[in-house]
């Protein structure tokens, strides 16, 4: 029986393999298969629901996948009703090591990318604006949610836990949701916006207004 949890396919990059640096697709795994861990290199089956994000990092790893837009329920719940198939989210995650200011241990970085496009409604003509939504964060991990908590007053930077592992499929949503507008709204609402210039009353229109400026013109002259 299919599971009918949304496909995601993602792009493994390994930089520590540096002769002839592979790019393992997984095309088509589902999330069990993927929180079985790799007996052969362990470092290759990176699990995004319970991401190792230490491990990430001082890999230097690096995740890719492009996921419908439905497998995120809460920003899913945002948009409009909308024709043909929905939009697809793509992102990416990145880690790395970086030394710490004060000379301790190195601290753990991740930087989150995300890219989407989301029907909204808008609260001007009630239309649908497809909505552009990006998302480019880096986070610094601390030891838990209580390091995190003590450490969040002191420092400008997005801190986020170790552990429990983060799901970056809900830190990337929480993000996404960040970005939506408050008020979802057309640059220029197509209604007010003159129909094609291959409409006949538009063209008599458009003629009508090409009109006036000499007719302005003269009367200026006068
Ligand atoms: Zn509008």
């Amino acid at each position: 029986m299919q599971l009918a949890d949304p496909v995601e396919a993602v792009v493994v990059h390994e930089p520590y393999a540096l002769k002839g640096a592979r790019t393992v697709l997984r095309g088509g795994y589902s999330r069990n298969t993927m929180s079985l861990p790799s007996k052969t290199n362990p470092k290759t089956a990176w699990n995004p629901d319970r991401l190792d994000v230490r491990a990430f990092a001082l890999a230097g790893a690096r995740l890719e996948a492009e996921v419908p837009l439905p497998a995120f329920e809460r920003l899913y719940a945002e948009a409009a009703p909308a024709d043909g198939a929905p939009a697809s989210v793509h992102w990416q995650a990145q880690g790395e090591m970086r030394p710490a200011a004060s000379g301790g241990a190195p601290a753990v970085w991740l930087h989150l990318e995300a890219d989407t496009h989301v029907p909204l409604t808008c609260q001007r003509c009630l239309g649908v604006v497809d909505t552009g939504l990006t998302v480019d964060r880096w986070f610094r991990f601390v030891a838990d949610e209580a390091a995190a908590a003590a450490e969040d007053d002191d420092c400008e930077e997005d801190l986020l836990a170790l552990e429990p592992r983060p799901r970056l499929h809900d830190v990337l949503e929480d993000e996404l949701l960040m970005e939506l507008p408050l008020v979802p709204m057309h640059e220029v609402c197509p209604v007010q916006v003159p129909m094609q210039a291959t409409d006949p009353e538009v063209d008599a229109g458009d003629t009508e207004v090409r009109k006036n400026p000499f007719a302005a013109l003269a009367r200026l002259k006068k």
